[in-house]
């Protein structure tokens, strides 16, 4: 009998859980099926580029993952029953339940609208492939002079305000931030954010809160109307509501609840990785949706399965921030360097060699999921039928 381990979704960090089990486990052990909507692999670090025009490297799921032993399942996946230890999913061919005896959720997440009115009829997204590309084809409707807004001043705000600048520079682009532009950065890092917007031309509304999204402009809570052709919404990023139907533990957002191996705290055969996932980092502050933490929990939920149905182990992978990688365009970019804990302290990169270090951290972190067997030398390791049923009563280092 092979343990059946089912991973939901191939992003960034399912795909890495998944390759990463296959090369420490023994095929004849466990079955792995990586459950994914899309065939190929998306890059969402970069959909403010895909969003301004730039085409993206295609990433088919069948090569990335061909000769690892991992069964790709194309289909989406519409609910989870935690009792029964099945998840329902869809395809072209119907709908069909998925039995498992581990499973990994790793579905992301998408944009979050937060209940302003006039987001979801006017306003535009880039947490999603299908938003990017409608976003893209709009731009390229627009003609010079027309405005683009973009709303949220974080780092997803930022990258797009600057991509769409650099690339259409015959456009008028402004970019509405809650608080002060780039106020979590260093004195050197927040001077360099002003003055790439001001060589860009970007327009910056500081301390606006949008609260209203119209066809031809965005509204304030102190009453002002910006004009915006388009407006392109990037105030952080909200999950899928699949965990929350299920009797999981989660958060008020829905979130999955783990522990440090990134195992649910109510059903030990589920683990949870990446945007899914409310797990904690360093100085007891919940870990951002960000592949930056994101990937390392994707090596300690995959280390932590392995040891638990093979006997080693439990790994403590260290997660932890070292920097914040802002792109600023093609041309420009920003590396602040942070504390464990995403505090920014004083050094900064920034520059075309910043421009460069962004674009080998996302060469690298695609090239990561797409060579899941590459890589150190592992021994994979025999899977015994008591470890597999008693795996889940091994507890979590304090
Ligand atoms: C424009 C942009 C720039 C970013 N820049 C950075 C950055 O510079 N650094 C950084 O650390 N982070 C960045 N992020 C955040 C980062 O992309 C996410 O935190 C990361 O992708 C989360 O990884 P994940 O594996 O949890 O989810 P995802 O990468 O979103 O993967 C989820 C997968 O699940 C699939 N899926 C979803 N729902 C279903 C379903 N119902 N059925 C089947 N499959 C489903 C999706 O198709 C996808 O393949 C950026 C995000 C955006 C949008």
């Amino acid at each position: 009998m092979q343990h059946r381990i089912i991973v939901l979704g191939a992003g960034y960090t399912g795909a890495i859980v998944a390759g990463r089990l296959a090369k420490r486990l023994r095929r004849e052990d466990v079955a792995i099926t990586l459950v994914n909507a899309e065939p190929d692999f998306v890059e969402r670090v970069r959909m403010h580029q895909l969003a301004a025009g730039q085409d993206l490297t295609p990433r088919p799921f069948s090569e990335m993952f061909a000769g690892t032993g991992v069964e790709l399942r194309l289909a989406k996946v519409t609910g989870v029953d935690v009792g029964r230890k099945t998840v329902a999913v869809i395809d072209a061919n119907g709908a069909e339940e998925l039995a498992y005896d581990t499973l990994v959720y790793a579905l992301g997440s998408g944009w979050n609208a937060q209940d302003v009115s006039g987001t979801a009829e006017h306003a535009y997204e880039i947490a999603s492939r299908p938003g990017a590309l409608r976003l893209r084809e709009r731009l390229a409707r627009l003609d010079a002079g027309q405005t683009v807004v973009v709303v949220g001043g974080g780092l997803t705000g930022l990258e797009a305000a600057t991509e769409i600048a650099e690339a259409r520079p015959d456009l008028d682009v402004a970019l509405a931030a809650h608080g002060g532009l780039g106020d979590w950065l260093s004195p050197k890092g927040r001077e360099h954010l002003r003055k790439v917007f001001g060589k860009l031309g970007i327009t910056v509304h500081e301390h606006a809160a949008v609260t209203g999204v119209e066809a031809d402009r965005v509204a304030t809570a102190d009453g002002k109307a910006i004009p915006a052709a388009v407006t392109v919404w990037t105030t952080g990023f909200a999950v899928h509501p699949i965990a929350k139907a299920t009797a999981l533990e989660v958060t008020g957002t829905g979130q999955i609840v783990v522990d440090g191996t990134m195992r649910s705290v109510s059903h030990p055969d589920v683990y949870a990785v990446g945007d899914a996932a409310m797990a904690m980092g360093p100085g007891d502050k919940p870990l951002r949706m960000s592949c930056a933490s994101g990937t390392p929990a994707a090596w300690q939920a995959a280390d932590a399965i392995a040891a638990r149905l093979t006997g080693g182990k439990l790994p403590n992978v260290p997660i932890r921030y070292f920097n914040q990688c802002i792109s600023l365009g093609r041309k420009e970019g920003l590396i602040q360097y942070v504390t464990a804990d995403d505090r920014a302290v004083q050094a900064v990169l920034t520059g075309r060699l910043a421009a460069v270090y962004k674009e080998l951290v996302c060469k690298g972190a695609a090239w990561g999921v797409a060579n899941p067997m590459l890589g150190l030398p592992t021994r994979r390791r025999r899977v015994t039928r008591e470890r597999a049923t008693a795996g889940s009563a091994v507890k979590a280092p304090a």
